[in-house]
């Protein structure tokens, strides 16, 4: 009896010890990310009505679906996401929550990231060390690539994206520990969240399902009971079947009813009931996310072939993607843990961890899809933080323990090592000093346009700024960051750098066949033709590129539904060459076309004799002559612009030689020089952002501003 009351009082002592542990740990998440808060407070340009601004791109997209759940409505094909999992999350924290939605959207990550330490302290607690699972929540809540992807402003799926995981490694821990039925539950239902949450979560599903089952089947060798490790694969797989979320919970609950009640029956059955999850799992597609995946990346062509009938080639826009490029050791290791030798050591005291608690091998496929990263680029490394927090809790936890016998000395040891580790994590936060996606001026120009344009218009522009421009002015897009094909950015890259007749026409075509499309049903010819087949084909054309060079002429336009402006930032012109790329292609052959002239200069320099413009570009004084490595090219203008006043550009422009191939464009107040070929300086794009020469037959200027300038095609 006195035993039982003990036992008894050390679960409290070890449950308000937890408690404590993870409301530290939170505190300590949450408020390290304040430092960004801090840091830019008085940073104007970040903050739009007085609050701050969002810093990744990909959240617009979100806060666009929350804005029309809130507002009840949206356009038909506008692309807002109203049914995504995080846009309802969002809009359910602003209904219960008297906070501003700018306010959720900034915060959000900040909060529910933070909710990691839960699992990982109770992680620790599950192997009766809960002290490791404290120094992991500390460690892994603020690592470095967790917390680029969970700061403050980054507004993204990734603020549950690690959680949900981990709590599923917790749910498997405890219920392969304890063998209770009730983790069981909580497990399914957490893969069920997870996959609502982020469809792409089911290859580290799968990877957790293979090693369970790799466990199944050793106990089935050993012969071990195996029916409870066979009753968890089998609640698993149900909830990874490729059918709704809610039938997937109806199937679970019921099942879970089953087990519970109707124990020994269910027992009897389990094999076949697990062989129905299997068939289940293939008939409803659920192993098609895999397919498709591996094809992408055993496809990595650059041009892809449309497999209509004419056979287009478009220019592909993964291989424009920074992110998935490969990452060194050294990157690889900080990000994971901060600081290489951290990781080291982290990965020393997971090997440590696994072999004393085997169960923690469970942490595998975690640690496996963050070490992809070598291969697959850095954005993988985050999956591996937890995990290898853990390794290195246990290990500052052992050490303490082998230097010394007296709790008060481990603590010190432990507090002394821990802070250790944290350091060059948290140094490496106050050294990251994101900027927000838009700066206050530039959200003005959208407010402004939301005014003037309406929801059905639609705002052109090069994808990166399509989810903004959609939720800052409630528009329509012919892009954004996740339309971006090749297809669908060749018509908006040839707008932006083939001249104003061409550019307009396109615009108008393109729109137009874009809205047609999405009117047609599915199982219609046309509607798995791209837009440039159609306007081909329905030209009575079978070569695309004889479409284009009809554009030059006066052809006969679709009929005008609605209004489409032109957004022209000045942060267009530094990916201008690889805007581009995208339609400097043949469309019938699929090769690409010489790349045109295009030098910009931020940080030029001059001397007696030159102004240095960098990259071996120097324009000599004495003979205005332009020097382009080896080779001297005679300039055929020299064009300065400067701001009179505040909106009011002067362009000035001095002929140099009529045969000369390069113009030297001198943007005084952005303090920067661009040399360009005929081909560029008559772009759309230069006419009417950096010279604001537009045929007032074409467009017309809506808002012209330093940095984004946007205008209405009249045609
Ligand atoms: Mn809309």
């Amino acid at each position: 009896m006195v035993e039982k009351i003990k036992s008894q009082n050390e679960v409290m002592i070890s449950k308000r010890k937890a408690v404590l542990f993870i409301l530290i740990a939170f505190v300590f998440s949450f408020a390290t990310r304040l430092i960004w808060v801090d840091e830019f407070k008085n940073t104007e340009q970040f903050k739009f009505n007085n609050e701050f601004m969002i810093n990744t791109n990909d959240g617009y997209f979100y806060a666009e679906g929350t804005r029309d759940l809130l507002a009840g409505t949206h356009q038909e094909n506008d692309l807002s996401p109203v049914d995504t999992a995080p846009s309802l999350l969002t809009a359910f924290v602003a209904k219960i929550t008297p906070f501003s939605l700018e306010t959720i959207f900034f915060y959000m990550p900040a909060f529910f990231a933070s909710l990691i330490v839960i699992p990982l302290v109770l992680i620790g607690q599950s192997i009766n060390r809960i002290e490791v699972g404290f120094i992991a929540a500390l460690v892994g809540s603020i690592a470095h690539s967790y917390y680029n992807r969970t700061m403050v402003g980054y507004y993204d799926t990734d603020l549950l994206n690690i959680v949900l995981p981990v709590v599923l490694l917790w749910s498997l821990i405890w219920a392969i520990k304890t063998s209770k039925n009730r983790y069981i539950l909580f497990m399914a239902v957490d893969i069920i969240v997870y996959r609502w949450w982020y469809p792409q979560s089911y290859s580290l599903e799968l990877a957790f399902f293979g090693l369970i089952g790799a466990y199944a089947i050793y106990q089935y060798v050993k012969k071990i009971d195996y029916t409870f490790t066979l009753t968890l694969i089998t609640f698993m797989m149900f909830a990874m079947v490729g059918l709704d979320a809610i039938y997937r919970i109806i199937i679970v609950l019921a099942l879970f009813g089953f087990l519970h009640f109707q124990n020994k029956l269910f027992n009897k059955y389990l094999i076949y009931i697990f062989g129905a999850s299997i068939i289940l799992f293939f008939a409803s597609g659920g192993f098609d996310p895999i397919w498709a995946l591996l094809k992408v990346y055993v496809f990595k062509d650059s041009v892809i072939v449309t497999n209509d009938s004419i056979s287009l080639h478009f220019y592909k826009v993964m291989q424009t993607i920074r992110e998935s490029g490969q990452i060194s050791f050294v990157t690889f290791g900080e990000r994971i843990s901060g600081n290489v030798l951290v990781f080291l050591l982290s990965l020393i005291g997971f090997g440590w961890l696994t072999v004393r608690f085997p169960i923690m091998l469970l942490g595998l496929p975690l640690v496996g899809l963050g070490f992809l990263a070598l291969f697959g680029g850095l954005r993988f490394t985050i999956y591996a933080v937890p995990v290898m927090a853990l390794g290195i809790g246990f290990l500052i936890s052992e050490i303490s323990r082998i230097l010394s016998d007296k709790t008060k000395f481990q603590i010190l040891i432990t507090l002394v090592l821990t802070i250790f580790v944290l350091y060059p994590n948290i140094k490496h936060i106050m050294e990251y000093k994101v900027p927000t996606v838009f700066t206050k001026d530039e959200v003005v120009v959208l407010d402004k346009l939301k005014s003037i344009a309406s929801r059905e218009d639609y705002v052109v522009s090069w994808w990166d700024y399509g989810y903004p421009i959609r939720y800052y002015a409630d528009v329509k897009t012919l892009t954004d960051g996740g339309k971006h094909e090749g297809d669908v950015n060749f018509s908006v890259s040839f707008a932006l750098t083939s001249p104003q007749d061409v550019a307009a026409r396109m615009l108008r075509f393109d729109v137009e066949y874009t809205e047609q499309k999405y009117k047609l049903k599915d199982g219609e010819i046309d509607k798995n033709r791209t837009n440039i087949e159609r306007m081909t084909l329905d030209n009575g054309l079978n070569d695309a590129n004889d479409f284009i060079t009809l554009l030059g002429s006066d052809i006969k336009l679709p009929p005008k539904t609605r209004d489409i402006y032109l957004y022209l930032p000045n942060n267009l012109m530094g990916i201008y060459p690889t805007v581009k790329l995208f339609s400097n292609i043949d469309l019938m052959s699929g090769a690409m076309r010489e790349a045109p002239f295009f030098h910009l200069s931020g940080n030029y320099s001059e001397n007696g004799e030159f102004i240095e413009l960098g990259d071996g570009v120097r324009l000599s004084k004495k003979d205005g002559m332009l020097q382009v490595g080896e080779n001297k090219v005679k300039v055929k203008r020299f064009v300065k612009t400067a701001y009179e006043s505040q909106n009011k550009l002067n362009v000035s422009s001095q002929n140099i030689a009529f045969d000369g191939k390069l113009s030297v464009i001198y943007m005084s107040d952005y303090k920067q020089f661009v040399v360009v070929d005929e081909e560029t300086y008559n772009s759309t794009y230069f006419k009417l952002f950096v010279l604001e020469e537009y045929d007032n037959t074409l467009f017309e200027p809506t808002i012209l501003t330093p940095l984004v300038k946007v205008y209405k095609l009249k045609i």
